[in-house]
């Protein structure tokens, strides 16, 4: 059964509720039992997962972005207006 955390906007009361997924959500704050309830989304392992996925995914991009700059790097932008004399490109290009 999923837990739910609740923080009451009203009189920043925090709670968990056990909840079924199909109940529906808590609106009145059972401390003040004004209807101010608010779920907090995204706490607890969900956070803590997708952290490290960033960073994961962040090592990989920056390490593949490195690669493909320096693969990239000898062919001058020139080429691709074809102003470039000396490329491959431009031969194959030019008259
Ligand atoms: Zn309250």
């Amino acid at each position: 059964m999923p837990t739910y955390e609740y923080v009451c906007e009203a009189c920043q009361h925090e709670f968990e509720e056990f909840q079924q997924i199909s109940d529906a959500h808590l609106r009145v704050c059972p401390k003040c039992r004004k209807r101010k309830l608010r779920r907090k989304i995204g706490t607890g392992a969900a956070v803590l997962f997708k952290g490290s996925g960033f960073y994961q995914t962040d090592y990989r991009s920056k390490e593949y972005k490195e690669k493909a700059k320096s693969d990239s790097a000898p062919t001058p932008a020139a080429c691709d207006a074809g102003k470039c004399a000396t490329c491959p490109n431009a031969k194959k290009n030019g008259a």
